[in-house]
């Protein structure tokens, strides 16, 4: 037979099926076919970012054997970046690829789900997600905007960001004019910074133009992809601000619901897949490129001095005590990923952080 042939027997039978009374295909009919639109917060076919959602989107169409076709729009095709949020929401689009703390302005609580500054790496946020309770707080929290949130990627730990002076104290970071989104954002704020956020897209120019003074983005692969060593010296490390950052597929809630359950299921299996292998590739191409930048021997990397980083840890602190108390759902969101944090550091400096103190 045929592939046709094979597609078309199989959707007879699942129809067949699903006719039957003793057959529960849930809803929707089993063999109906949507296509559907995915807006990102991404650069077209961004590396790692854009190219790991085209991938989301093929996966979901072939393990559909078609039923479940999904056209990505980059940020600008359909919405602007920041706009995915309520345009999934709405339904105008039926999912939407970003992250979390680009809608704190939603909630606050949202933010908890991308990353906490000095919290918890990729691994980890995927132990308190997937195991610790994580993800029921994130459907709880979304579902109130019809909204059903998947993990789907994670950078791992990002870097500090490119500066164009040194950073030797705090006093270094009074005025600075940074692009840093989420927490790290207003933990600048209150070390006497300006955080401002813009899409990926307008960051090069913002630096190169000096209207900003200093950026993170991510690591070396796709801050190389944007020439942002085109505008800066320094190349600080560690990403204090965003220790494992998770990215956020979104889909509209009612047009999930209207799914039958298998589509639902290669959604989901296909969220999944895209977490750990994004998580992969920035792994692996931030080497690369950290070579490339090593070769090149322009950049000057520096790590933040201890002490400016203890301060900022403390006044990560203040950020989240006052955030906590003036919003129950973060709250509730904090208390829940502060105790799975807990024991997960104290297993992991047992673990990884033992480990990787063995190296040469
Ligand atoms: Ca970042």
């Amino acid at each position: 037979m045929k592939r046709r042939e094979l597609l078309t027997a199989g959707a007879a039978a699942a129809l067949a099926g699903c006719a039957g009374e003793q057959v529960d295909c849930g809803p929707g009919v089993a063999g109906e076919s949507f296509t559907w639109k995915l807006v990102t917060t991404w650069p077209p076919n961004f590396p790692g970012l854009g190219t790991g959602v085209n991938r989301l989107a093929e996966m979901i169409g072939k393990a559909s054997g078609g039923r479940l076709k999904i056209k990505v729009y980059a940020a600008g095709e359909l919405v602007p970046a920041f706009e995915v949020f309520d345009t999934v929401r709405s339904g105008t689009a039926e999912m939407g690829h970003g992250s979390a703390y680009y809608w704190k302005g939603k909630s606050e609580a949202a933010q908890f789900f991308t990353a906490i500054p000095f919290g918890m790496s990729a691994m980890e946020m995927n132990g308190w997600l997937y195991n610790g309770g994580g993800l029921e707080l994130y459907r709880e929290l979304y579902a109130g905007f019809g909204l059903v949130p998947f993990p789907a990627g994670n950078t791992g730990v990002q870097m500090g960001g490119w500066f164009n002076r040194e950073i030797n104290s705090m006093a270094d970071l009074q005025g600075l004019k940074m692009r840093i989104p989420g927490l790290g954002g207003e933990v600048l704020r209150r070390a006497g910074g300006t955080p401002v956020n813009l899409p990926g897209a307008d960051i090069f120019t913002a630096l190169q133009t000096g209207s900003i003074d200093a950026t993170e983005w991510i690591g070396p692969y796709n801050d190389v992809a944007f020439g942002l060593h085109k505008a800066a010296r320094y190349y600080y490390y560690p990403g204090w601000q965003e220790p494992g950052p998770v990215l956020e597929c979104t889909v509209n809630k009612e047009a999930y619901e209207s799914l039958p359950e298998d589509l639902q299921a290669i959604i989901q299996i296909a969220c999944s897949a895209t977490n750990d292998q994004m998580t992969a590739e920035f792994v692996a191409r931030n080497a690369q490129s950290l070579a490339q930048l090593r070769t090149e021997g322009e950049v000057e990397f520096r790590s933040f001095p201890p002490e400016v980083l203890t301060q900022l840890r403390t006044l990560t602190d203040e950020v989240i005590a006052e955030l906590v108390a003036g919003d129950p759902v973060a709250a509730k969101v904090y208390a829940s990923w502060s105790a799975y944090r807990d024991r997960a550091q104290d297993w992991t400096a047992l673990s990884e952080q033992a480990m990787l103190n063995t190296r040469p």
